[in-house]
């Protein structure tokens, strides 16, 4: 535990906290809505600090990411805690519970990616991920500056419900992110996530233009998000950005409250057509009876990246271009 960045003390031991859109102002005693901060005698705490409740070693294809390093490995940790309350949360355990954890300094986690040696798939670096990394924000700092020193890559994969300010901060040590952008309504991030759609938008733009890679996945849910018009909506924002941008449609399972029956792969289907046609690289996620996890050349259609399950295989990738037609490809790559 340690005293929370980003911070301002209010009278009678109030505290508001600066760090997210959810703008918590939280009595002494008390935590703000991820849980995780708490106001202890006039002082915000970072109450996770050091501690982690899962991690494991795991394909950099499994965050997703599938333009960055392709084929590795990333030290994958995270805590308890979220800042969003998205009824079907397939992570519900970790986001909205709380239980075992153990102690994990910065030191620790940095030097277990460190040591990691295979030479067939090597670890780049750590992500912070599995719940939601932004309300770990200092651990994540710590961690990430240490990391960086020691030659290894940061990898955040977040619902990018943060202010601007922290989200620089991160910006500085971190080389990619996948965002979770859930929908694009404003009413399904109020009544589904209790949030808002516009500073998750804010990041993908920011963090872009920062320089970091990044990726953007949603999770495409049955009567909730899958209308035409969302999809098509989503898709020209990002290509707004740039349509070289890589989109991750997954398929939603029933899970926490939310009970509907699991995306039929037709509405996969029909989503991945809508947005392929603003952006050059859009998969299918979370359903493998589907083919579409490949990274295909958007100009030849050559096989640049060929994927089976979390394995991934560079076919016809060379440097950061198609091996056939020469067009440039947004992978980075050792
Ligand atoms: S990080 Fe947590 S305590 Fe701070 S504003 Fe967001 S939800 Fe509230």
């Amino acid at each position: 535990m340690r005293e929370a960045d980003y911070y301002e003390k209010l009278e009678g031991d109030v505290v508001h906290c600066l760090l997210c859109p959810q703008d918590c102002r939280i009595r002494p005693g008390k935590v703000g809505f991820c849980r995780v901060r708490r106001n202890q005698d006039g002082v915000l705490v970072a109450v996770k600090y050091g501690r982690v409740a899962s991690y494991a070693m795991d394909p950099v294809e499994k965050k997703p990411l599938y333009h960055f390093h392709p084929g590795t490995y990333i030290f994958s940790l995270g805590a308890y805690g979220c800042n969003l309350r998205c009824r079907h949360c397939q992570n519900w355990e970790l986001s909205q519970g709380d239980g075992e954890d153990v102690p994990f300094p910065p030191e620790r986690a940095v030097e277990t990616a460190a040591a990691w040696s295979d030479p067939q798939r090597p670890c780049i670096g750590l992500a912070y991920t599995y719940s939601e990394p932004l309300v770990w924000f200092e651990y994540v700092l710590d961690t990430a500056r240490l990391a960086r020193e020691r030659g290894l890559k940061n990898v955040l994969v977040t619902n990018g419900y943060v202010r601007e300010e922290p989200l620089k901060d991160l910006l500085s040590y971190v080389d990619a992110m996948n965002v979770d952008v859930k929908s694009f309504s404003t009413e399904f991030y109020r009544e589904v996530c209790s949030g808002r759609l516009e500073p998750v938008l804010r990041t993908v733009e920011t963090a872009h233009a920062a320089g970091c890679h990044v990726e953007v996945t949603c999770l495409i849910i049955p009567g909730l998000n899958d209308g035409d018009d969302q999809v098509e909506r989503l898709s020209e924002w990002l290509a707004g950005i740039s349509p070289e941008i890589p989109l991750h449609l997954s398929r939603y399972f029933p899970n926490w409250k939310m009970t509907r029956p699991e995306t039929p792969v037709q509405t996969l289907r029909r989503a991945r057509d809508i947005a392929a046609r603003h952006l050059s690289y859009v998969y299918i996620g979370n359903a493998w009876e589907v083919d579409a996890a490949d990274t295909a050349c958007p100009s030849c259609g050559a096989v640049l990246v060929s994927r089976r399950g979390f394995s991934a295989r560079r076919m016809e990738l060379e440097g950061r271009k198609c091996r056939r037609c020469g067009r440039g490809v947004n992978i980075r790559d050792r």
